[in-house]
């Protein structure tokens, strides 16, 4: 998918209702067989373009069960094999359902749209999408230039096992900047960090209030340290070792030693993924911390960038419902102190 105009950062880029969904408890496996019946029955109400809009959904290519004859598209459906149309369908599906766990139930569904042709990018993405229902609204996350790629990333990027096998099942390689750093790291560096990681982790109890083992930062910076040159892509930041050392570290009242690795967080997987997997927790904790050290001049800093990525994650009525009580309350005392 290509822009076709320029699109501001937080600008909505399409909003779809699902072609088939279904609303379940728990998250349903692949193999789902009500959302295969109702894409089934959707498809045979569909006139023809939109037969090839769902044809043209990428595939997992699996290998075809002998029995099953091959499925033209072309030809009218209720005179072939309906078992092969539903393995088609199914080979769909597997590649392009998207999960709503937002609502309960979950909504478990297939879009014949944008968001279906986005192509990933682990760590640059510049779009977000967001579920409403059964609609899908595709945000810009970053400024979008005319003729720039729109793309997504198609699962969290510090978790990088999930990531290789998805792209194995996609058939694909990979070659976003975190993919080509992981690629090119040494296996010693990639190890040294591991024994840090391992090493913060068992340490965790002995931080206590008063008490900071200073090995313990000494494992922290040497990660930072060792991914210096590119902090962003430093996705050992991002695991939870490393939140709940930040999160023991402020509990603590180490505020010092717990800013710096908030902002070490923070540099790390600044994308449409990263913005809504905790980093408005990382916010949150940034400006109690600065308010903690009096540091005003941070603490309005750090109140912008939460209020920044709040629009664009999720738009200005996000801003409005988590902000809208201490809205009231200051009103309410300016009221009482003009009364007074
Ligand atoms: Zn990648």
């Amino acid at each position: 998918m290509i822009a076709t105009e320029d699109i501001a950062p937080g600008q909505v880029i399409s909003e779809t209702k699902a072609f088939a969904m279904v609303f379940v408890a728990s998250t349903p496996p692949l193999e789902n067989k009500e959302l295969v019946e109702k894409v089934l029955q959707k498809l045979l109400l569909s006139d023809k373009e939109m037969r090839e809009k769902f044809r043209k959904l990428s595939t997992w290519h699996e290998k075809r069960p002998k029995s099953l004859p091959l499925f033209d598209w072309t030809a009218p459906f209720d005179s072939q094999d309906i078992e092969s149309l539903r393995w088609e369908i199914q080979e769909r599906i597997n590649a392009n359902r998207f999960l709503n766990n937002n609502t309960s139930p979950r909504g478990a569904g297939i879009w014949i749209s944008e968001v279906s042709y986005l192509n990933n990018d682990c760590i640059d993405g510049n779009v977000s999408k967001m579920y409403f229902g059964d609609k899908i609204m595709l945000r810009a996350f970053k400024q979008i230039k005319k003729g720039e790629e729109l793309t997504i990333p198609y699962t969290n990027p510090e978790e990088t096992f999930t990531r290789k096998l998805l792209f194995k099942r996609h058939n694909f390689e990979c070659k976003c900047r975190l993919c080509e750093f992981e690629e090119l790291e040494s296996p010693a560096i990639k190890a040294e960090i591991d024994e840090c990681l391992d090493f913060i982790k068992s340490q965790m109890p002995t931080i206590k209030q008063r008490t900071l083992p200073n090995t313990i930062m000494d494992n922290f910076r040497r990660i930072c340290e060792l991914r210096s040159n590119s902090p962003d892509l430093n996705m050992a930041m991002i695991t939870e070792t490393i939140a709940t050392l930040g999160k023991t570290l402020f509990e603590t009242g180490h505020v010092k030693e717990c800013i710096e690795v908030f902002q070490a967080v923070r540099k790390a997987s600044y994308n449409p993924s990263g913005i809504k997997n905790g980093l408005f927790v990382m916010d949150k904790n940034l400006i109690l911390a600065y308010l903690i050290l009096m540091d005003l001049k941070n603490v309005i800093q750090a109140v912008k960038t939460y209020i920044e990525d709040l629009v664009l994650a999720y738009g200005t009525a996000e801003v409005v419902k988590r902000f809208g009580q201490y809205i009231i309350l200051i009103f309410l005392f300016i009221i009482f102190v003009f009364w007074l």
